[in-house]
C-alpha cells in the first residue's frame, strides 16, 4: 500500500508540533510542565504477522487492534535478532548487535554505553523495569538506570506488581515503565500442565478444540523435527495464537486501570516485540535465525490525545528506533552516535538496517534482504516474497555492498564487559525454559 501524496509533509509538520505543543507548555507558566512518561511495553516473541492489525484472520489481538487504530502502526519493523538477550539490548540502547556487543551469554555492557533509562533517570524520570527473568537480567547490564528492576513471572504478576510501584511515584514527575511480558514464548516452567505453549482458561482451545491433547507427550525439542503432521502444526499454531490473546486480554485491562488513573493523558506508549517465532517455517520451531518470521516484529506508538489515530507508516524502521523516538517526545537532545531516527518525525525513504550475531546476519534495503548464514548468502524481495520462503543466492560482494551503506559511526563500538556471575536459582530459570547449555535463543 502507498500512502498518499503529502502525507509525508502532514507527518513532518505534525510530529514537530506535538513535540513543540510539550515544550510550549513548559515555558509559558512560571512552573515548567513536567515531561510527558513513556510506557514501553515489549511482548517477548510476538510475530507481527499473528495480530489482526497485521491482517491475521483469527482474533488473536481486539485490545492492541483498537491501540493501533488510535495510534501509528509501523508495517515494517524489524528486531536486531531473533533472541531476547541481543534484541533487547538493541531496544534499549539504540545500537545494533556490532554496536552494543552484547552478542554472547557471557557478555554485558559496557558502562560507556547508556541505557534509555539511565538517559531518562538523568533527566528526572521514575524508572520502572518489570521484566521476566532468563536473558533480561541485570547481569547482562539491563537494570541499570532502572530506579525499580522487579521480576514477575506471568502477565498478572506484571500488571500486579506495575500498579504496586505506579502507587508509589511521585507525582509531579514523569515516568518511564518498561514492561516485558514473556506469556506468549514457550515457557514450560509456568504452563499447568507443561507444554510447548498455552494459555489459561478461557483462552485454552479457544481457536482449536483440544489443540492441548493433539500434543500430548511432546515437548518443544521433539516437535524440532522436519515432516510434522499437518494436525500437529496446526495446534502447535492455536496454541501459540491463544498465548496471544490471553497477554492481549491481560494487556486490556491493564490499560483500562491506567486510563482510569490518569496515566495516560500525556504518555507515549509503545508496544512492540523483541522477534518472532517460526511456526514450522523452514521446519523449525523457535526461534534464533535471521529470518522474516523471527525478524519482523510488530511496532505501534500510541501519542496523548491519540494524535495522528490510524496513521500506516511504509518506511524501514528498525528497534534501533526507540531509543531516539523516546528522547525525542521526551524533549531531550538526539544522540549523534545512535544509528536510528525517531519515529515521530519524517523517516527516510532509503534506508538501509541490519541485525544478527556472527555468523548470521541480515541487512534491509527495502524491498530487498540479503541474508548470511555463515557462508550461505541469500537475497530475498520482501515485496514479492514477504515470508522469505524463497531466497536466492547472492554473493559476499552484493552483501558487502549493502553493509557498506550503513555508515556507523565509530564513536558508538562499545568493547561489552564479562557478564555477571550467574545464581544458582537463575540457572534453574533458564534450565527450566529450555536453556540451560546452549549458547542462547
Ligand atoms: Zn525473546
Amino acid at each position: 500500500m502507498k500512502r498518499a501524496p503529502g502525507q509525508d509533509l502532514f507527518r513532518e509538520r505534525t510530529a514537530p508540533l506535538l513535540i513543540a505543543s510539550v515544550l510550549a507548555l513548559a515555558g509559558c507558566g512560571q512552573t515548567p510542565a513536567p515531561r510527558p512518561s513513556v510506557v514501553l511495553v515489549s511482548i517477548d516473541t510476538l510475530r507481527a504477522d499473528h495480530l489482526g492489525l497485521y491482517g491475521y484472520a483469527r482474533p488473536t489481538s481486539p485490545f492492541l487492534d483498537r491501540i493501533a487504530a488510535e495510534g501509528v502502526v509501523f508495517e515494517r519493523a524489524f528486531t536486531s535478532a531473533a533472541w531476547t538477550l541481543i534484541a533487547h539490548m538493541t531496544m534499549l540502547t539504540g545500537l545494533y548487535p556490532e554496536q552494543h556487543g552484547v552478542t554472547e551469554k557471557t557478555r554485558q555492557l559496557s558502562t560507556g554505553a547508556p541505557l534509555l533509562a539511565e538517559r531518562l533517570r538523568r533527566a528526572g524520570y521514575q524508572t520502572l523495569g518489570l521484566y521476566r527473568s532468563g536473558w533480561v537480567h541485570e547481569r547482562f547490564g539491563f537494570g541499570r538506570g532502572f530506579d525499580v528492576f522487579r521480576r514477575h513471572t506471568t502477565v498478572e504478576e506484571a500488571e500486579e506488581h506495575l500498579f504496586e510501584e505506579l502507587a508509589r511515584l511521585d507525582p509531579e514527575r514523569p515516568f518511564f515503565v518498561f514492561l516485558h511480558l514473556f506469556d506468549v514464548h514457550n515457557d514450560p516452567s509456568t504452563k499447568s500442565p507443561p507444554s510447548v505453549f498455552s494459555a489459561p482458561p478461557p483462552f485454552q482451545d479457544l481457536f482449536l478444540p483440544e489443540a492441548q491433547k493433539r500434543l500430548e507427550g511432546e515437548t518443544y525439542d521433539s516437535l524440532k523435527k522436519r515432516g510434522l503432521p499437518k494436525e500437529t502444526v496446526e495446534a502447535m499454531v492455536a496454541l501459540y495464537d491463544e498465548g496471544i490473546r490471553h497477554v492481549d486480554a491481560a494487556l486490556a485491562g491493564c490499560f483500562a486501570r491506567l486510563e482510569a488513573e490518569g496515566r495516560l493523558a500525556n504518555t507515549l506508549v509503545i508496544l512492540t516485540s523483541d522477534h518472532g517465532e517460526s511456526l514450522a517455517q523452514r521446519d523449525n520451531w523457535g526461534h534464533g535465525g535471521p529470518w522474516q518470521e523471527g525478524i519482523r516484529v510488530p511496532l505501534i506508538l500510541r501519542l496523548p490525545g491519540n494524535a495522528r489515530a490510524g496513521e500506516r507508516i511504509h518506511e524501514v524502521v528498525h528497534l534501533v528506533d526507540v531509543t531516539p523516538t523516546v528522547l525525542d517526545f521526551a524533549g531531550l537532545p538526539p544522540d549523534p552516535a545512535l544509528p536510528g531516527c525517531s519515529l515521530l518525525r519524517a523517516l527516510p525513504a532509503e534506508r538501509v538496517v541490519t541485525g544478527g550475531n556472527d555468523p548470521l546476519q541480515y541487512l534491509v534495503r527495502w524491498p530487498r534482504k540479503i541474508t548470511r548464514a555463515g557462508h550461505y548468502i541469500a537475497w530475498t524481495d520482501l515485496e514479492a516474497d514477504p515470508l522469505e520462503r524463497d531466497p536466492r543466492p547472492a554473493s559476499a560482494d552484493e552483501f558487502e555492498a549493502v553493509r557498506a551503506a550503513l555508515k556507523l559511526d565509530p564513536s558508538s563500538f562499545h568493547a561489552p564487559l564479562a557478564a555477571g556471575a550467574i545464581s544458582p536459582e537463575d540457572m534453574a530459570e533458564l534450565e527450566a525454559l529450555g536453556y540451560g547449555g546452549e549458547a542462547g535463543k
